[in-house]
């Protein structure tokens, strides 16, 4: 495919990007449109080799980097947050072209992957330590927070963007130099932001991307003793696994992992936020998101009209190309992808649910569309109320009181976002503090922000992104003791 789609032909980068260097392999892979099969560009597959490499790079370049002043540091990460928001175009349409998502979708992760940038530019000058009362005349406390050392990062290809910044900006903000490795499927977003953060003067090493083998380059991010963070986000089975090899170094380590979000509607919820959050929550990104609502649990008194409010909004879903024009969902990633939606609909069919509404394709019959579908009567043992569906397919569960919600939502390992609709107060208040996850939505079907902290609890993994709490994975606490000498 010709790059004159983009106004900056240059951000479509298609090698590794290495000490400040791009670098080819012998090696390629095609990065392909899923809403169409075309083939977007042929990028170098790099292995064990160049991930060494690449941790080389990053070692040697942590001491100048973590030497350089807060604000010499937050001064380049805002140049960087410049220069997305002004290539933010051609950064969507990227976007957009590998991964799917509407290009509406799509400029709103931009801009949300920017917000990274910014917020840890700022968030850099206040990395405070604190002094500690000596518990003796002559001792003095006092902590420093420091950089972690080299941080390994590896993310999946649901958010090109906004996954790679929420732990990039953090690292650099301290003074940590970074390899990352992006999800095969989607490595164009991650390379196009390697090249604006050069421009924007991240010195050479203190940034680095390989794409191509992924358990080769994970063999050497979980095993290089230099790699002291290891940061992941992705499913919950590649995270337990690569946690466990990091283990062998003891490294410093943060997951964020699938979750299986319920959707609790109660008898008192307004019906039309509860529908609004819905399809926000559920197919936004096409179901594609780890904090989709997986679960709706409905309560009985409430559950027809939910049902049918909800049934005549995604009837009009309709799934596209989208860089073709307008469609309000895209495709998703892969066949395999498609094949688990249609899988968790035979399924939950097969135990007595009822299909009750059917979005729309208009995508050419090459893309990997799935047609948003809302099932009602889902049983709570289907393999959709079990596993993350990770596609645009809601099935509804009815269920009689407040604890029995509670119960339902919380049967799960997974523990990263909930939802849930109430206009009682109290009940807000209880069921928020009862439900066993990191991220509790009241109200609303969107919780995103770069100034709040993101992240699960339970086998949805531990760490937190974003906010003022994002800083913390990313630095060590040091404590001098000092013993002053009597007058
Ligand atoms: P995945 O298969 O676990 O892949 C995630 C990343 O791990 C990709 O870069 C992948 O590389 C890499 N990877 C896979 N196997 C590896 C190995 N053996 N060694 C080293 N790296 C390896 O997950 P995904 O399907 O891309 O992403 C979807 C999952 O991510 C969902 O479960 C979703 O809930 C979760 N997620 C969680 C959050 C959160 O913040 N909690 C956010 C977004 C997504 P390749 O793609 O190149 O194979």
């Amino acid at each position: 495919m010709s790059d004159a789609w983009l106004s900056r032909p240059d951000l479509l980068r298609t090698e590794g990007f290495i000490a400040g260097r791009w670098e080819e392999s012998d090696t390629r892979y095609d990065v392909l449109n899923p809403a169409t099969g075309a083939c977007l560009a042929r990028v170098t597959q790099h292995g064990a080799e160049a991930a060494t490499r690449a941790v080389d790079a990053a070692s040697a370049a942590l001491a100048a980097w973590s030497a350089t002043t807060a604000s010499e540091r937050a001064a380049i990460l805002r140049r960087w947050h410049e220069l997305v928001l002004e290539s933010a175009e051609d950064l969507a349409r990227l976007m957009t072209a590998e991964q799917g998502k509407p290009l509406a979708e799509a400029r709103g992760e931009v801009a949300y992957a920017a917000s990274f940038l910014l917020w840890f530019a700022e968030e850099a000058r206040r990395v405070y330590g604190s002094v500690i009362p000596g518990n003796a005349p002559t001792r003095r406390l006092t902590v420093i927070r420091q950089p972690v050392g080299v941080v390994a990062a590896i993310t999946p290809w649901n958010f090109p963007a906004a996954m790679i910044t929420r732990k990039v900006a953090p690292a650099l903000a301290v003074g940590c130099t970074v390899v990352l490795k992006p999800s095969e499927l989607t490595p164009l977003s991650a390379l196009a932001l390697a090249h604006l953060g050069a421009e924007a003067g991240v010195p050479p090493g203190v940034f680095n991307v390989v794409s191509g083998e992924a358990p080769a380059i994970g063999e050497v991010l979980t095993g290089d003793p230099r790699v002291r963070k290891f940061s992941f986000t992705g499913s919950t089975a590649v995270g337990k696994m690569l946690a466990a090899k990091c283990m062998a170094t003891v490294k410093r380590v943060s997951l964020e992992l699938g979750g299986n979000a319920p959707f609790i509607v109660f008898d008192d919820a307004d019906i039309d936020a509860a529908v609004s959050g819905a399809i926000a929550s559920k197919f936004r990104n096409s179901g594609q998101t780890c904090v989709c609502a997986n679960r709706f649990l409905v309560q009985d008194g409430i559950y027809d009209r939910f049902a049918a409010a909800l049934a005549r909004k995604v009837g009009m879903l309709n799934a596209g190309d989208g860089l073709a024009g307008a469609s309000d969902q895209g495709p998703l990633i892969n066949a395999a992808a498609v094949a688990k939606v249609e899988r968790h609909c035979a399924d939950a069919v097969e135990r007595g649910a009822r299909i009750l509404a059917r979005g729309q394709v208009s995508g050419p019959p090459e893309g990997h569309f799935a047609r948003a579908t809302l099932l009602v009567d889902v049983a709570p043992d289907a393999l959709l109320v079990r596993e993350e569906t990770f596609g645009p397919l809601a099935g509804l569960i009815r269920f009689d009181h407040e604890e029995e919600a509670i119960r339902l939502a919380n049967d799960t390992p997974a523990g990263l976002a909930a939802y849930l609709f109430t206009a009682d107060h109290s009940r807000a208040t209880r069921v928020s503090e009862a439900l066993e996850y990191g991220m509790v939505g009241l109200n609303t079907g969107l919780i995103s922000t770069e100034v709040a902290p993101f992240g699960g609890i339970k086998e949805s993994g531990f760490g937190r992104e974003g906010s003022q709490f994002g800083i913390d994975d990313y630095v060590s606490i040091k404590l001098v003791v000092a013993e002053i000498a009597p007058a």
